[in-house]
């Protein structure tokens, strides 16, 4: 499956071919943001609401939108066209653009505008069955977390720790709450009861996270919206990853020691069935 087709500024080319500036304010500041779209079946999901999340990172970071919805529409549906593959994920960037290093914003700069497509990689059966191990962390980010920008050093050590550890994900806590993990929205259920952080400045309002509650809604799941305390995590029945990539993902151990049984529980493995079942129907839905 051939995904080499990429847009940068304007264009479609092969990825190798794609060059921006070394003065590329994404390359020296970390000044930008991203987003990633899944694709299901050659279908952009819920690419609306990606936009939005995008249009409230630029706000927040103070970078006009290059491109009206329209347009980022077309150039989804043009790079899925373009490139191979049933199941893919889109990502895009938006820079301040190629300038002089000084902190201060340019002025009359370009934004650079870029998106490429990648094979969408859901957890393999044998994951989603034994859940996966994490670790837990001080989260030590900035406090604009809800925004998707991709100055991510802070997400990449976190990260890079749990590797270390042998783990998939690093669990988070600030003042001693639930925050989220390094590139995933955290669930904890307790007694019966779907447990989430809010959405606030400390988190990525996860596209996946609002799936979940809207399906938890629509099953009659008991769920709640709630500040988490630390040790409420460390004594969880269940403790749940999502995202547009790992879907809902069980986390089976935490810092060594068994979530609840140590096997996925039963309100893991009944959501795991609504996200499937509402692909099936909703992103899948005949052609
Ligand atoms: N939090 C962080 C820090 C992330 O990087 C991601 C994935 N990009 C998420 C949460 C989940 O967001 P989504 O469900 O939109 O993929």
């Amino acid at each position: 499956m051939n995904t080499d087709i990429c847009y940068l500024n304007g264009q479609f080319l092969p990825l190798s071919e794609a060059k921006v500036s070394v003065l590329d304010r994404g390359f020296i500041f970390g000044d930008g943001v991203y987003e990633v779209v899944p694709v299901y079946s050659r279908r952009p999901f819920r690419l609306a609401e990606h936009l939005r999340r995008m249009q409230r990172s630029l706000d927040a970071i103070r970078l006009p939108n290059p491109l009206p919805d329209t347009e980022w529409t077309k150039l989804t549906n043009e790079l899925v066209a373009r490139n191979g593959g049933d199941d893919l994920s889109i990502y895009y960037e938006v820079t301040r653009g190629a300038a002089k290093r000084d902190h201060q914003f340019p002025v009359g700069v370009a934004p650079t505008v870029f998106m490429m497509a990648g094979p969408l990689v859901t957890p393999a059966r044998e994951l989603v069955e034994n859940g996966v191990p994490c670790i837990t962390g001080t989260d030590f980010r900035w406090l604009m977390c809800d925004v998707k920008s991709v100055s991510l050093l802070g997400n990449c050590l976190l990260k890079q720790s749990a590797v270390d550890a042998g783990a998939a994900e690093i669990v988070l806590f600030r003042d001693g709450y639930l925050t989220e993990a390094s590139a995933s929205n955290v669930f904890v259920v307790k007694d019966g009861v779907i447990l989430a952080p809010p959405k606030n400045h400390l988190v990525l309002p996860g596209i996946t996270y609002d799936v979940v509650l809207e399906l938890a809604a629509a099953a009659k799941l008991p769920h709640e919206v709630r500040e988490i305390r630390e040790s409420e995590v460390k004594k969880a029945d269940e403790l749940w990853l999502t995202s547009s990539t790992k879907e809902v993902l069980a986390v089976t151990a935490l810092d060594g020691k068994p979530v609840g049984d140590g096997k996925p529980g039963p309100v893991f493995r009944r959501m795991w069935q609504l996200y499937q079942d509402f692909k099936q129907q909703v992103m899948r839905r005949a052609a």
